[in-house]
């Protein structure tokens, strides 16, 4: 598991009884952008299709977390 210094709580993999995909980061969930092909992959937070979206998300390459928006509005 790849752990990020400036998280203070380890992402972790997950996902729901669907088997959706999760990515928890803390107290926010994360959700794959289905568009999303090959190695790099763009998760949107859970509330980015609720109103106002959140517009933070999280770029992951191979399974590891390369860049994060955390701008969060709630
Ligand atoms: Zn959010």
């Amino acid at each position: 598991m790849q752990t990020i210094s400036y998280f203070p709580l380890a992402p972790q993999f997950t996902s729901t009884v669907n088997g959706r995909p999760v990515l928890q980061i803390g107290y926010y969930r994360y959700y794959r952008n289905n568009r999303s092909r090959g190695r790099k992959a763009t998760w949107f937070c859970a509330r980015n299709s609720s109103k106002p979206g959140c517009k933070a998300s999280v770029i992951v390459v191979d399974g590891m977390i390369v860049d994060v928006k955390n701008e969060h509005n709630h």
